[in-house]
């Protein structure tokens, strides 16, 4: 029903979904589902990628397929895809910065992570899982729950969906 996507449509698409803030970040303005943290989504090629790293994959030559790489803000704006406010670096890197911004832990228990996830909000998480390979710790973390009860919610032990 959809014709294919080319990257000269994707790139289009989101340089006319952008909203360019006074420090110059490029802020989505298309799908944000992700809860906490507001990271912008968009199909591309048949599965669901943050916006920032298919900004990296057009203007810095990030592979899609390549799961190693985390893709980090120099501004610490999520939602931003600005290609210059962008850079690489290992798990090890992601940690690091995510401790210097003061994300080491997520800042609620888990029942108050739990109470604030809806059915919509549990399936975009499985469907992360399973179309992007998110793991639990990053699931956790992007939905404000703990690894602990993202695992939960992946097996489906948390949360039962109404039939
Ligand atoms: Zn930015």
């Amino acid at each position: 029903m959809s014709k294919k996507r080319t990257r000269e449509d994707l790139e289009a698409l989101l340089l006319s979904s952008r909203r360019i803030t006074e420090r110059g970040c490029w802020e989505f303005t298309g799908n944000r589902k992700a809860h906490k943290f507001n990271y912008g989504f968009q199909r591309f090629a048949g599965r669901a990628h943050h916006v920032h790293r298919l900004a990296a994959f057009l203007w810095k030559g990030l592979s899609l397929s390549d799961s190693e790489t985390h893709v980090l803000h120099r501004c610490d704006n999520p939602p931003c895809f600005n290609p210059d406010h962008l850079f690489f670096g290992d798990n090890a890197a992601n940690a690091a910065d995510r401790d210097a911004k003061g994300r080491g832990n997520p800042p609620k228990g888990e029942e108050h992570g739990r109470s604030k996830l809806d059915a919509e909000a549990v399936e975009e998480m499985r469907r992360l899982h399973r179309e992007m390979a998110i793991t639990g710790k990053d699931l956790g973390r992007i939905f404000g729950v703990t690894q602990a009860m993202a695992a939960r919610l992946l097996k489906g032990t948390a949360w039962r969906n109404p039939r």
